[in-house]
């Protein structure tokens, strides 16, 4: 494959960085020795480094040959790991108890430094690059703080473009979709108060477990039965607690779960939706309803002429019959799409390999592994994004 030959020369440098980091998996907006690590990597290599973004995030700067022409490009690695108990043996396993790089984030915050590396040594780009590390990408929206605290107006970049390594995904395919290509991540709360009792004696309560079931029963038929079957909707119901014991009918019972869709308009249908059912069964069990629903990530969406050019530069990497330009979208989320809500942009899925070989396991599992033979590729499709978009002018 035509990777840039001298990034290939930094692999095993690579694989050492990767795995040190491996070792030492940090969570949303505590990735302080992950961040030291980057800051340092940066400022060796004679990249202006800014700290102190969403707490641990860092972006490096660096001009191209005569200067910056006024253009400018962000790459975004994101820098933490998941609360997960390692289950892998190997050397490099984690060191800090109920945390592990279970994502594959070790591996993408490498490839950008690869990238950087390569791009200091060389310049042979005209304008300027963001190196943009944020925090907290699983769960705590480091990229919506990011964003929040000014990332693109002390770093006005013209594009902003995002990468994800995918198990599944042989080694050498590059995968990618212009317009929605991840679900919008909300969460729910329904609270059920009834009135507890004996549970011999039912009729002298309102029993919420009898109500939070039929609840649960009835929010399937939004999918099924509310929403038009040509859109992509996923409501699960993911938590259901109550009671204490065998014979108490309790007070309360709670549920929780998760809404995904790509649309905004089905999304804040769905919102209204769920209270709507809840709060007619509930009163038709003369219980009384707490709903708490809360918007997390909004869905992805890539530009259409972004998304070109990431094909077109993923094609010169691992060749145009290993690009999937127009992949299905995912119904998982990620929080690079507020970065996408601010900039034209793309983000593509870099295969981590197949089932039975390494980087086949799924994500956020225990036995999950960054695979090191795809950080090369990786970094030089960051390389040629940037020596392509921003070519030298001689
Ligand atoms: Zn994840
Ligand atoms: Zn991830």
């Amino acid at each position: 494959m035509p990777v840039v030959n001298r990034i290939a020369e930094f692999q095993e440098e690579m694989t050492a960085w990767r795995r040190d980091i491996h070792a030492h998996p940090e969570t949303a907006f505590e990735e302080n020795r992950t961040s030291d690590f980057v800051a340092e990597k940066l400022a060796e290599w004679g990249i202006e480094v800014h700290r102190g973004m969403a707490t641990t995030g860092v972006v490096g700067v660096l001009d191209g040959q005569k200067g910056g022409n006024g253009r400018s490009i962000g790459l975004r690695a994101d820098l933490d790991a998941l609360h997960i108990h390692e289950l892998n043996e190997f050397d490099h396993r984690s060191r800090n108890e109920g945390k592990m790089h279970a994502c594959g984030h070790d591996g993408h915050t490498t490839m950008l430094l690869g990238a950087a590396k390569y791009l200091a040594e060389t310049r042979n780009f005209s304008g300027r690059v963001c190196f943009i590390f944020q925090p907290a990408e699983e769960n705590e929206g480091g990229g919506r703080v990011m964003v929040e605290d000014g990332l693109f107006e002390k770093f006005p970049v013209e594009s902003v473009y995002g990468m994800h390594n995918m198990p599944g995904t042989p080694v050498g395919k590059v995968d990618m979709k212009a317009g929605p290509a991840m679900a919008s991540f909300d969460i729910f709360e329904i609270t059920v108060t009834g009135k507890g009792s004996h549970a011999a004696m039912p009729q002298q309560g309102h029993d919420p477990v009898l109500a939070a079931s039929q609840i649960v029963t009835a929010l399937q038929g939004i999918v099924s039965r509310r929403v038009d079957p040509m859109e992509s909707l996923v409501v699960s119901v993911t938590q259901f607690h109550a009671g204490d014991t065998w014979n108490v009918i309790p007070n309360q019972a709670v549920l929780r779960g998760t809404v995904r869709c790509f649309k905004p308009e089905v999304r804040d249908f769905v919102e209204a939706e769920i209270k709507h059912i809840a709060e007619t069964i509930g009163g038709a069990h003369r219980a009384t309803l707490d709903y708490r629903y809360e918007r997390r990530y909004p869905a992805l969406v890539n530009t259409e002429r972004e998304t070109e050019i990431a094909a077109s530069i993923a094609a010169q990497i691992v060749g145009e019959q290993n690009v999937q330009a127009n992949a299905p979208a995912l119904m998982g989320s990620e929080d690079f799409a507020y970065m996408l809500q601010e900039k034209p942009g793309c983000y593509i899925w870099l295969g981590n390999g197949t089932e039975g070989g390494p980087g086949g396991c799924s994500v956020h599992n225990p036995h999950y592994d960054f695979n090191d033979d795809i950080s090369v590729l990786g970094a030089s499709y960051w390389a040629k994004l940037v020596e392509t978009t921003m070519p030298r002018a001689n």
